[in-house]
């Protein structure tokens, strides 16, 4: 048994026992004119003072041997002199008397203490005159007092028990909702960059769950714009201890590829930072759905130019202004007779036919703003600001690339396209495209696999 200086202190004064016996071991030591006395639980493994009167932590620390002695005991252990048992100290006289509240009760020990040594006959008596006064009905009350405590710490264990319960149910859920979120969290501590990661960064990156990754390895999975852009905003955030976010993507040890959502958040200790935390999400169906999204709004799927509405938003932006080049030309490519393909080869055969031109339209213009196909049968091609002569050379290579034959399941088959040239001379979107169109059907009224640039003698003139 060990007297602990922490155990030093009455415990609250509540329904009256603690204040009645500290009262009563106070009137225990004026009554035998002795410096101290104190009342100690002695059972287990550690010696629980409950009262005291005229004693301090170091009284009670020089007394722990004998008071380890006296706990041992069933009977008195009287030492009339310390110094006499070869042990001196502050301490002469002590007598430790064993107090026993009943079976099945803790056992108590009353100590009695003084500077000054006493005789054997009157240490004796001492002890006796102690154990007479503090018997009785004080025993029962510190044996109330006593269950009274026991209660409260094992309703304070339950509480406990009940709290730690709540938290490792929290602490599921948590873990179930990141899994189902594909969330993760993960921490670096700055000093040496060691990582800490929830199981979701650990699958997110496919490394074995509870692994010791290094930060070298795990930026080692990031594509190089993605490393550069996390280092930038990662050293941003800890420069002004502040947060960042980004999507990142990487390729996992095991070689797939993936996209995270990445947010951090520095811990600054003294203006500092010493620490960044945040998490980890696994973002590659949302991005990947994004992305194809996009696609299909910006791009026609069969050729895989750009769509109509992609085609009419750079054409709404001919002067630039949204931070692409200045439009020079507009170009209308029609295909020549092409219900004829459908009718003669087969609905099947005409797509085939739809995607050979659209490529060959994408290799004779390859300095284009943009190639689109703009309805069935339909392209436009925006070219940058350029000579007149270069947009015709695009559009006589146009006209000669789309009517070489080409082979297709075994036919060969002959295309030809018309084209209506307008340019740009700062009249409007709508204007220029009705130019181009009014020069697409000159072409056509031509006798077809040619182009024409509009002037204004044309049929229709814009103002
Ligand atoms: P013109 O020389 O005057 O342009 O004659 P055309 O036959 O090309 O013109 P028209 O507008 O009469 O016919 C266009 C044809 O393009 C009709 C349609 O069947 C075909 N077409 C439109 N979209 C598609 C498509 O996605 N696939 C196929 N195979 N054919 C298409
Ligand atoms: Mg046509
Ligand atoms: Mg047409």
């Amino acid at each position: 048994m060990q007297l602990s200086a922490a155990s030093m202190g009455n415990p609250p004064t509540g329904d009256g026992g603690p204040t009645a016996l500290e009262a009563r071991l106070e009137r225990v030591r004026q009554l035998l004119g002795i410096d101290g006395a104190l009342l100690a639980l002695a059972g287990g493994e550690t010696m629980q003072v409950l009262w005291h009167a005229g004693a301090s932590a170091e009284i009670e620390g020089e007394l722990a041997g004998l008071h380890r002695r006296a706990g041992l005991r069933t009977t008195p252990l009287i030492v009339p002199d310390i110094a006499a048992e070869g042990s001196p100290g502050f301490v002469r006289f002590y007598a430790g008397i064993p107090l026993t509240l009943g079976e099945d009760s803790p056992h108590l020990l009353l100590s009695l203490f003084d500077t000054s040594p006493r005789g054997p006959a009157m240490a004796d008596q001492l002890a006796a005159l102690a154990q007479e006064v503090f018997g009785g009905d004080a025993l029962q009350r510190a044996q109330a007092t006593i269950a009274r405590l026991e209660a409260e710490l094992a309703e304070r264990e339950r509480t406990v028990a009940e709290l730690l319960a709540i938290r490792r149910r929290q602490m599921q859920l948590v873990d179930r909702a990141s899994e189902t979120a594909r969330i993760g969290i993960w921490e670096c501590d700055l000093s040496d960059n060691s990582l800490q990661w929830s199981n979701g960064v650990y699958d997110l990156f496919e490394f074995p769950r509870g692994a010791k990754v290094s930060r070298e390895e795990t930026v080692a999975c990031y594509s190089p714009a993605s490393r550069e852009a996390m280092e930038r905003a990662r050293a941003k955030a800890i420069a002004e201890c502040s947060d960042f976010a980004l999507d990142a993507e990487i390729t996992t040890v095991l070689g797939r590829r993936r996209w995270m959502r990445l947010t951090g958040t520095v811990e600054a200790e003294n203006g500092v930072a010493v620490r960044i935390f945040g998490m980890k999400q696994d973002i590659t169906e949302e991005k990947l759905l994004a992305d194809r999204t996009r696609y299909l709004a910006e791009f026609d799927v069969m050729t895989g130019l750009a769509n109509r509405s992609q085609f009419q938003a750079r054409l709404a932006d001919l002067d630039g202004g949204s931070g692409h080049a200045p439009i020079g030309a507009l170009l209308l490519v029609d295909l020549d007779n092409f219900k004829q393909i459908n009718d003669t080869y087969g609905h099947a055969l005409g797509d085939e036919c739809l995607k050979e031109a659209a490529s060959r339209l994408r290799d004779a213009c390859p300095g284009a703003e943009l190639v689109a196909r703009i309805g069935g049968e339909e392209f436009a091609v925006l070219l940058g600001q350029a000579g007149k002569n270069h947009i015709d050379e695009v559009a006589e290579q146009i006209v000669l690339e789309i009517s070489r034959p080409f082979m297709r399941l075994g036919q060969s088959l002959a295309l030809s396209a018309s084209v209506g040239i307008a340019c740009a001379d700062g009249a409007p979107p709508p204007d220029l495209f009705k130019r181009a169109d009014t020069a697409l059907y000159a072409a056509k009224a031509a006798g077809r696999n040619t182009s024409r640039t509009f002037h204004t003698g044309m049929p229709y003139t814009v103002n």
